[in-house]
């Protein structure tokens, strides 16, 4: 079992109070509590990606589609990190988005997503998208930004998960269409639910240079919104390094390749870069062979600000409860380990310090209560 170090804080203001979740441990009732019931962050997840299976089968069906046998396999999507593996994924994710024609549709993944979220216990969902591909059925980016920030703030109402915004541009796209991106997200700029919360980065990491998208970044960040852009999955620290350098992130999507370059890692930890580790999407992408060659151990026992995220569950089928349960028996994590790495997700999250404040108190309680089985 690997050896953690004691639990740092993405914001030095929440030291005091996680501090009990420390003190207390020592006490704690050992055992396995259940993870449904930990209240976590859900800091990676797609729009497109997160659809339900049975959603993409009700919409091919009204639009009389008949889908490609890759996304009606129930086995999920595994390819090779190469350009051809990267390509098959890219094609299952564009022929599920084609089929996102309409407000309904729309509304639908974000309210499902969050029902989804809030049985796994997720307490703020912050997802991830790219209104240019819906915008041809809604009357524009405008509009399809405006219902997907209206539905998130309504299913927020009914789920009690805080759904929150990020504008993410694509790499394969014009830097151009970037910072218009940019412009219509910081319109919308704010930490509360339906609101937009950062600006991201993503698509192949290969394609397109990282520096060109640096003015998108200072228009959003201009508008108060949090850098998130995917770096450090499909390359190595090189390209950390540009991303680091040009957009300058408060969070890595993925990131997980930092840990080639050690020193890397050390200054990133310093500058309190969360890193979103999403395991099952590596290993399903071909970046590591299975889920315990992700190097989850090594960025905690460094001391890393990590949220584990689910990516595209459509695709890969495995929702966020998963990443935690599967961390917990292929790395042996006690229920300290997963609570502090639930404690990170709240950290790295962009929420009021009020609701922060609730969920650590949430997540302190879930760690003194008692386990469900004990081991
Ligand atoms: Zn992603």
């Amino acid at each position: 079992m690997p050896t953690f170090s004691a639990p740092r804080t993405h914001s030095g203001q929440h030291e005091t109070q996680n501090a009990p979740i420390l003190t207390r441990a020592p006490a704690t009732p050992t055992g396995r509590r259940d993870l449904a019931l930990l209240p976590k962050a859900h800091l990676h997840l797609h729009f497109t990606g997160a659809m339900r299976p049975q959603t993409l089968l009700d919409l091919a069906r009204e639009q009389s589609v008949r889908l490609p046998p890759h996304l009606l396999d129930i086995d999920p999507l595994t390819v090779p990190a190469d350009s051809r593996g990267w390509f098959r994924f890219q094609r299952s994710y564009d022929s599920a988005r084609q089929l996102v024609r309409s407000e309904s549709a729309m509304r639908r993944i974000v309210r499902e997503a969050a029902e989804d979220d809030a049985a796994e216990g997720s307490v703020r969902l912050e997802m991830q998208v790219d209104p240019t591909s819906y915008a041809p059925w809604v009357g524009g980016i405008t509009p399809a930004l405006d219902i997907i920030c209206d539905e998130a703030k309504a299913a927020t109402r009914e789920t009690g998960v805080e759904v929150a915004i990020i504008v993410a541009a694509s790499r394969i796209r014009h830097p151009l269409d970037a910072r218009t991106l940019a412009r219509l997200a910081a319109r919308y700029a704010g930490d509360g639910p339906g609101e937009v919360v950062g600006f991201g980065l993503s698509n192949d990491e290969r394609m397109g240079t990282t520096s060109a998208f640096s003015a998108a970044f200072q228009i959003a960040a201009r508008a108060g919104l949090a850098s998130l852009p995917h770096g450090g999955e499909l390359l190595g620290p090189e390209s950390v390094r540009e991303v680091i350098t040009a957009l300058k992130p408060a969070r890595l999507g993925h990131g997980v390749r930092t840990v080639e370059d050690p020193e890397l890692l050390d200054k990133l930890i310093e500058a309190r870069v969360a890193f979103e580790v999403c395991p099952t999407s590596n290993v399903h992408l071909g970046v590591y062979h299975d889920f315990s060659q992700v190097p989850l151990p090594e960025f905690m026992a460094r001391g890393a600000t990590v949220a584990l995220g689910a990516d595209d569950p459509l695709l890969f089928r495995s929702r966020l409860l998963e990443q935690y349960a599967k961390a917990r028996e292929v790395f042996d994590l006690s229920d300290e380990a997963l609570a502090q790495l639930a404690q990170q997700s709240i950290d790295a999250c962009l929420a009021s310090e009020s609701s922060k404040r609730k969920w650590y108190g949430q997540i302190d309680s879930w760690l003194s209560s008692r386990p469900r089985e004990n081991c």
